[in-house]
């Protein structure tokens, strides 16, 4: 390095940096001690400056470092004299490289902004006060060459360029800002914070608010939703620098004009240097992020800055709530003389019912009306706020920053009448803003949007939605309505969206740039937000309607009720942020927000969570009869026939019970009847249930946290071994036919045959437990000791039999059937039960007329070659394995060690993006696949796709 003969230090190395106009280099002196080398033009001011500025910060408390500039020369080479600065060097990850972005570390970025504003407030000097050609301001004050933008991007500047004119900043605070928080000048910490800030040349003296307004510009580039970053970001600076009202208003203009700063910067780079892409490094990001800002209306940003700010999300809110106080508003529909009823249509409504109920238009309205009917009901009202499941199928899915998200959260009140053409009142005077039809299916059908003036300083707006068509007749933009004058009538489905009839009822403090397409619902991150545009319509009712319906418990507040009253051994999944699942349908499963997970582990939910025909089963059969099996009843014996008929003889005798853990207890008894012994063969981290006896044969609990070790009568196999020891005495043999808790782990080939042979010939018995992989689940057959080409003596099955319900049986051989009917009576006072045995029977019905082992093998062959794909990019994948939809990945780490906190971490994370996933096996670093049957090719691709994306996160790496 050229440099090296200038500096009084014993270099052992050099690197060259990128940096946009100074040459930088980071060096290696003694001991290997490193430092940051900046060398450029000769600018005694800046430098004094500098070295003012970092020894202001160097005696500020800051909770991250900045550098130290440690010396300062001026020498000639070849004839230029160049200005040589020795820094400290500052450890740790740039934040460009730091994956992924979580909402915590754009709060740490926002905080980090907010404590350099602190630092500096009592900072000043005469060169920070000089023209900066980086600082947002300048875009306000003087015009920007454009000359070199493309024609759209022009279009685009001018949009922004003509609000700058609006906006005096002159008033807001000032101050010397550090002026260039981005993610190649922010360092990372291992606790994922701001450790580090680089590189203080752009430091300027503007206002204070630009600080924060560059963060932003360059955190939300890339974002799928640059306000849910922005939220992070504003509410981390306001956290420790307290905005005030006046810069949250200028934030979106700032955002925009140092992006502009950016763009027509880059445009001249491009032009000037084609050669240096470090001058163009920010002109993509810029201008998709310009063009979000575009589409984004200007008082929408404001809003959730705002909320961000501990703010109302709208100014007006105050005045409104004032005004409404005291205003007389005429009653919007006929109340008095009417039953009315709340209506709850929230995640967890049993009044809603199953997804089936609104999943057509017409099985909604016939649900609604029959509620209204039921109640003896004029209307029911509600929904003010509600988290709603209604519009969470994929038409309503988007991409957030944190996976796929619905709008779930209602922001209107809901009339719902039980027929069409109820008059609805303008309740307070108004002029006609918008009205029309809404076109989209699942819209607002026939709509107005009433504008009111009731004082000189609050204007807001109604909004009605799903009338008739005839409500919009005669209708002009911009005539006047009365107060108490007929203002429509709600319409029926076929002109409403296609809905039952209902007055949609909507108050909103501002336009937002909208009319008929404005947001009824709102994304649950952003409720908080749309709720205070839009506020509650109860406040324009005069009449006492009835409470909402109690919305859902905070999953906090749940958990520490839970912690009081359930045994600590209960385990709950996801820690300390365990999820409050309310709905299933499906392969998913609904939060509290409404947030739809794909439910890629829950076997139990075999052919759907909450599918129909099973519910319908229960329900009815539920309605007439369940008492024990002590009488004789059809479904009972039908249901042994059936499951019976699955099964290859001689298996051909049945023992219903009520789970897993007393299918095996049974058959541990069976065993030990037909052979008079307790001992048992077991495979070496099997699991077979939670009773004593389940327990002593299941390596994975008695090995394990509180086990008190293998128990004499039991002797275990290594099921990856294909000659497994055999002990040579009268046992019988109990096995899992893919271990399930062992990580997904199937057996060697004619394993089981070989085992089988011996214990058969000392004597024993085999005993499959088919508790996790029977039904169809493997796919290439029904159960999946077939795979392995054996029969048992017995079979126990559970889980999937009921669909969560509590059902299990034991089938056995009627050698064994008559060893155990040794004259002690077998009385299970649930098992077999006529309600449990409706559902066992639409269970094999669904299975079997949904295709659904063929559907497992299908499915599950295509998820196996998405996973191998992933295990050639990923290396810490390191096995994929087992049948159908009962799939494991191995991680394993670079020495081939289990890798344990990467596979939490991809669990936790996946949940993070909508994916329930789990993990096992006797190191923790399995991955279980074992979803619902009707899981389609679809959501094998999105899992495959978000898995991918959390391997190459951080910490998924090895
Ligand atoms: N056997 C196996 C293979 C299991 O996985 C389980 C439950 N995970 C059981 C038995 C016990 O079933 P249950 O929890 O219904 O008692």
């Amino acid at each position: 390095m050229q440099y090296a003969r200038y500096l009084d230090l014993e270099l052992s190395g050099w690197e060259s940096l990128p940096g946009e106009v100074h040459d930088n280099y980071r060096l290696t002196g003694p001991e290997g001690v490193r430092y940051l080398l900046k060398v450029s033009t000769p600018d005694p001011d800046a430098l004094a400056f500098q070295t003012a500025l970092l020894d202001h910060l160097g005696r500020q408390a800051l909770p991250f470092a900045v550098p130290r500039l440690l010396d300062a020369r001026t020498v000639t080479v070849a004839g230029n004299p160049r200005q040589l600065c020795r820094y400290t060097y500052l450890s740790g990850r740039l934040l460009a490289t730091v994956k992924p972005r979580t909402p915590a570390l754009f709060r740490s970025w926002g905080a980090s902004c907010g404590h350099l504003c602190r630092a500096l407030g009592d900072f000043d000097h005469p060169y920070a006060h000089r023209q900066y050609r980086w600082d947002p301001q300048r875009a306000f004050r003087e015009p920007l060459n454009t000359s070199h933008l493309l024609q759209n991007e022009k279009i685009l500047a001018e949009y922004f360029v003509s609000r700058f004119r609006h906006h005096d900043l002159s008033g807001l605070r000032h101050s010397v800002n550090y002026n260039d928080a981005h993610e190649h000048n922010l360092l990372v910490g291992p606790d994922h914070t701001i450790s580090g800030v680089i590189d203080f040349d752009d430091a300027v003296y503007t206002a204070t608010v630009c600080e924060l307004a560059i963060a932003a510009a360059y955190a939300g580039m890339g974002a799928k939703d640059p306000l849910g970053v922005w939220r992070e970001l504003v509410a981390g600076f306001h956290s420790v620098f307290p905005l005030r009202e006046e810069e949250v208003a200028v934030l979106y203009d700032l955002i925009a004009a140092r992006l502009l700063l950016t763009l027509t910067t880059a445009a001249q780079n491009r032009h000037d240097h084609p050669d240096n892409s470090y001058l163009t490094i920010s002109e993509r990001g810029a201008k998709g992020l310009l063009r979000q800002l575009h589409a984004l209306h200007p008082d929408l940003a404001r809003a959730h800055f705002r909320a961000a700010a501990g703010l109302t999300p709208h100014p007006a809110q105050l005045a409104f709530t004032h005004w409404a106080n005291t205003a007389l508003p005429e009653p919007l529909m006929q109340f008095t003389g009417q039953n009315l009823i709340p209506l709850d249509l929230g995640v967890g409504s049993t009044v809603l019912g199953g997804n089936a109920s609104f999943t057509s238009p017409l099985a909604f309205t016939t649900r609604v009306r029959r509620h209204l009917t039921d109640q003896a009901a004029g209307m029911a009202v509600g929904g003010y706020g509600e988290t709603r499941p209604v519009y969470t199928t994929d038409d309503f899915q988007s991409e957030g920053n944190q996976g796929p998200r619905w709008r779930t959260v209602h922001l209107g009140l809901d009339f719902w009448t039980p027929a069409a053409d109820t008059p609805v009142v303008c309740p307070v005077d108004g002029t006609v803003q918008a009205y029309g039809q809404d076109p989209t299916a699942g819209g607002y059908g026939n709509t107005i949007i009433l504008r009111h003036e009731p004082t000189p300083d609050l204007t807001f707006y109604t909004l009605y939605g799903h009338l008739s068509a005839c409500s919009l007749a005669g209708l002009r933009a911009g005539s006047q309505v009365e107060a108490g004058q007929l203002l429509a009538t709600v319409g029926g489905q076929e002109e409403n969206g296609g809905w039952p009839p209902h007055l949609h009822f909507q108050v909103l403090l501002d336009l937002l740039g909208k009319d008929l397409d404005y947001p009824g619902v709102a994304y649950p991150e952003e409720a908080a937000v749309w709720l205070g545009i839009c506020p509650d319509p109860r406040s324009l009712i005069p009449y006492p309607l009835p409470e909402e319906a109690p919305r859902p418990i905070l999953p906090s507040a749940l958990l520490e009720r839970r912690r009081r009253v359930l045994g600590r051994s209960l385990s709950v999944s996801y820690g300390q942020q365990p999820l409050q699942i309310l709905r299933g349908a499906g392969q998913y499963l609904y939060d509290h927000t409404g947030r739809r997970y794909l439910d890629t582990v829950n076997n139990v939910a075999h052919v759907g969570h909450e599918h129909p025909r099973v519910v319908a089963a229960a329900r009815r059969q539920l309605s007439v009869l369940n008492t024990n099996s002590r009488y004789l009843h059809p479904a009972i014996v039908t249901l042994a026939e059936r499951l019976v008929a699955t099964l290859p003889a001689p298996l051909s005798v049945v023992h219903f019970v009520n789970s897993g853990s007393e299918a095996n207890e049974l058959a541990l008894r069976m065993a030990e009847a037909y052979t008079g012994s307790r001992d048992m063969l077991a495979l070496e981290m099997g699991y077979h249930g939670n009773t004593t006896r389940t327990i002593e044969v299941s390596q994975y609990k008695f090995d394990r946290k509180g086990g008190r070790g293998r128990p004499a009568c039991t002797a275990l196999l290594a099921p990856t071994l294909a000659e497994p020891d055999l002990p040579d005495h009268r046992a019988s043999f109990i096995h899992e036919s893919i271990l399930s808790c062992a990580g997904q782990l199937p057996l060697p080939p004619g394993y089981l045959d070989r085992v089988y042979r011996h214990v058969r010939q000392q004597g024993g018995i085999c005993i499959a437990d088919e508790v996790q992989t029977g039904l169809g689940r493997v796919g290439t057959h029904y159960w999946a000791f077939e795979q392995q080409g054996v029969v048992p003596d017995v079979v126990t099955l559970g889980k999937p039999f009921g669909n969560g319900h509590p059902l299990g049986a034991v089938v056995c051989t009627p050698a064994v059937a008559e060893a155990f009917a040794n004259g002690m009576e077998y009385f299970n006072t649930f098992g077999g039960n006529p309600v449990s045995c409706a559902v066992g029977l639409a269970v094999l019905e669904a299975v079997r007329d949904e295709g659904l082992q063929q559907h497992a093998l299908a499915i599950g062959d295509y998820l196996k070659a998405l996973f191998g794909e992933l295990q050639s990019v990923y290396p810490i994948i390191a096995d994929v394995r087992g049948s159908g939809l009962f799939l494991g990945v191995e991680l394993l780490g670079k020495d081939a060690s289990p890798a344990a906190p990467p596979a939490a971490y991809v669990m936790h994370r996946m949940r993070e993006l909508g994916f329930l996933m789990s993990t096992d096996g006797p190191y923790e670093n399995v991955l279980k696949v074992k979803p619902p049957l009707c899981f389609s090719r679809d959501n094998a691709e999105m899992l495959a796709d978000y898995l991918g994306r959390t391997l190459g996160e951080d910490h998924a790496q090895i």
